[in-house]
């Protein structure tokens, strides 16, 4: 690992300060380190974030909750909000990495983590256009298995790796950044980024600007609600496909649907075809599989992940089974 500077933050401007100036902020290191180590990064300033005021949750006032950016995700997963409101988040948290890791992960990095497509993690290859722009994509025609089936260009088909993501995003997250231009809020759908033609960018985050919190609005999804995630091995490893749902039941109809398929695109991919299949209609197989037939649909796999569209749509149908509870099944 290279040598750097090191900043301890005493306030949000101080810390936002220091990025604009160049350092990259730090709080529970648990990506940021690892890509130091391997080279993948190499800033030549951290800012330490960890001893800012953003360690709460709280309620707000239009019912919702506001999770600061730096609750770790075990303090996220166990809060007693979000385990009554929001268990879908709480199941995606619990879904991802080690305890030990969830321990010192925060919410704002785990939004940041970069992809772990094997050719971005390791220096040694040469191609790879989110590492390296303009090098080229070596998983385009090498090892793909775990790679994008939807919004992926020719320049990048790697996914995001991230449960918590999916997650807000069927809640419909807010996030709250503060950076030299102020304050705002950025909702998830638009926090993401695709690779484009512009692959090393992640996220639509500006320059200097520090997640401050996420905010989820009163959700309708409480009791009827799934993340179901399929990997390699069942700990300690990331999707090949994960799903959250959300579904609102009224007299035994679907009011609302909330579908997000995740490790299978740059983002999480929200399914708004696949929910449409559902409202208006009984929860039930048929209602099921026509909404995991349009959560395909627009499936492009590459030569090796041809599998993940079946298994994608197999387990949307799985989500939504175990979502709506069997009292609420018709066939
Ligand atoms: Fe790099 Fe993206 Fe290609 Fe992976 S998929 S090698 S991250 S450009």
């Amino acid at each position: 690992m290279k040598a750097f500077d090191y900043h301890r933050a005493e306030t949000v401007d101080d810390a936002v300060g220091q990025a604009r100036r160049g350092a990259r902020y730090y709080a529970g290191g648990t990506n940021l380190f690892d890509l130091m180590k391997r080279g993948v990064e190499d800033p030549g300033a951290l800012v330490d974030i960890g001893s800012l005021p953003l360690d709460t949750v709280r309620s707000t006032d239009s019912g919702g909750v506001l999770i600061g950016a730096l609750v770790s995700n075990s303090a996220v997963a166990n809060h007693p909000l979000v385990r009554t409101s929001y268990p879908l988040l709480s199941q995606a948290i619990l879904s991802g990495a080690t305890a030990q890791i969830r321990n010192m992960a925060t919410v704002g990095g785990n939004l940041l983590q970069r992809t772990r497509c094997p050719y971005f993690m390791d220096p040694a290859f040469g191609a790879c256009n989110k590492r390296v722009p303009g090098s080229g994509c070596a998983a385009r025609v090498g090892f793909n298995r775990e790679h994008a089936l939807f919004g992926a260009s020719p320049h990048c088909v790697a996914v995001h790796p991230s449960d918590l993501a999916v997650a807000l995003a069927a809640h419909d997250a807010v996030v709250h950044l503060h950076g030299p231009a102020g304050a705002r809020a950025l909702p998830i759908a638009e926090f993401f980024a695709l690779p484009g033609e512009r692959p090393e960018r992640d996220t639509t985050v500006a320059a200097g600007e520090l997640i401050t919190g996420v905010e989820l609005p009163a959700s309708p999804y409480g009791a009827h609600s799934w993340y179901l995630k399929v990997r390699d091995r069942h700990s300690y490893a990331f999707a090949l496909v994960s799903v959250a749902v959300g579904l609102h039941i009224d007299d035994g109809v679907v009011t609302s649907a909330a579908v997000v398929l995740g490790g299978v695109a740059a983002i999480p991919w929200r399914v708004p075809a696949a929910e449409a299949e559902l409202v208006g209609q009984a929860p039930g197989p048929h209602t099921f599989a026509a909404a995991a037939r349009a959560a395909v649909t627009d499936a492009q796999p590459l030569p090796q992940n041809g599998f993940k569209v079946t298994l994608a749509a197999n387990s949307v149908v799985r989500a939504l089974t175990r979502a709506a509870g069997r009292s609420q099944l018709r066939s």
